[in-house]
């Protein structure tokens, strides 16, 4: 494999931590509407303030030079994006030495069936799909209309294609605790690697629901330890994943609790939304705008990298994410407009 380049001023935050990877929303729209993540009648972004396909190319490509060796294209749904390819086929061209270590994409795979094939011949290596129940009509109840076959159609798609498939699975309380083994018996069988995920405060959908949908990951890893035999991976994506091999299947399976289980300290991640509003933190408001300094009309790059060396300096040490029966803290923003 080609060396990576140097990199003369890295991005090291105010507390020392690297960042090396960047999640780049490309849209806020969804055709679906998770109940988790958004409101049914969802008020998306003005359409004037997203970046272009050429913006975004730009700015990932300036995170690239400095230092940012892993990208994730998410959104709202990625593919849904139109003429999406023109920015994957772009940044395809940045691994094998332009820098870039790993290209991949989060996506809810409604329409992966016919863009697998394209998304590995660009280089992308992964995609982490979305799914919480393997019942076709739990699957269109918790994503509002989603149709189950089109996701396991779509997966059929990118394993033929040779990407590799995650799967994401957020856990609602009383909604699919009771699939989790099935789950963890699918995934094994199709050669998947399973996430569980701790439903996070992101948005208002009302404090009481938030509470209803939580169930903290703590004690459902204890229950699968139990169960089938967890042993701990070290398999550590600087993020906030925490991996093990389950024994009785084989398989490898990861757990993201932010709220059960702070994952804060070894962050190495920022999140650009899809009208260049740089979070360097998922669970808090601060933010830094890149769109001026990318429109600017004088020397766009060095406006851009000061911009993200601002963020950088007062990037959190930690989320402030909390849910509790009588109290929540949440972010004002839901999780498609930052970008999960
Ligand atoms: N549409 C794509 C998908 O669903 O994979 C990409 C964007 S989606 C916002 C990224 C991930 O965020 C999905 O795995 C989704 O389940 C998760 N997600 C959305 N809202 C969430 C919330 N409030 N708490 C935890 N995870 C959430
Ligand atoms: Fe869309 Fe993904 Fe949010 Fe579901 S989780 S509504 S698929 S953006």
């Amino acid at each position: 494999m080609p060396a990576t380049p140097e990199v003369a001023t890295p991005l090291i935050d105010a507390h020392g931590r690297t960042v090396s990877y960047l999640r780049l929303s490309v849209t806020d729209r969804c055709d679906l509407r998770c109940s988790y993540c958004m409101p049914e009648r969802m008020k998306f972004l003005p359409k004037k303030d997203i970046l272009s396909l050429e913006e975004l190319e730009t700015v990932a490509g300036i995170f690239i030079d400095l230092g940012v060796r892993k990208i994730r294209l998410t959104g709202g749904e990625p593919l849904m994006r139109k003429n999406i390819m023109h920015l994957i086929k772009a940044l395809g061209r940045r691994l094998d030495g332009g820098g870039l270590n790993e290209l991949s994409l989060s996506t809810n795979a409604t329409q992966l069936a016919r863009f697998a094939e394209p998304l590995a011949e660009a280089g992308v290596q992964r995609v982490n799909v979305s799914l919480d129940s393997l019942r076709p009509e739990r699957y269109a109840e918790i994503t509002r209309w989603g149709k189950l076959d089109a996701v396991l159609h779509g997966l059929e798609a990118a394993k033929r294609a040779g990407l590799k498939i995650k799967i994401n699975c957020v856990v609602l309380k009383s909604f699919n605790e009771d699939e989790v083994d099935d789950l963890l018996r699918w995934c094994a069988m199709e050669d998947f690697d399973l996430v569980f995920i701790e439903v996070m405060p992101m948005g208002d959908l009302g404090a009481q629901t938030r509470f209803e949908q939580f169930l903290s990951l703590q004690k459902l890893e204890e229950k699968i330890d139990a169960d089938w035999g967890l042993i701990a991976l070290p398999d550590n994506t600087g993020g906030p994943s925490r991996y093990y091999r389950v024994q009785r299947l084989g398989s490898r399976i990861g757990f993201i609790s932010p709220l059960s289980h702070r994952f804060c300290a070894l962050c190495n991640r920022v999140r650009l939304t899809c009208t260049g509003t740089l979070f360097t933190c998922l669970g808090q408001e601060g933010n830094k705008d890149l769109r001026a300094p990318l429109r600017s009309p004088h020397d766009p790059i060095t406006a851009t990298r000061e911009a993200i060396f601002a963020a950088l300096a007062s990037k959190p040490e930690g989320h402030v994410f909390l849910i509790q029966k009588d109290r929540v803290q949440e972010t004002n923003r839901h999780m498609n407009t930052t970008g999960g």
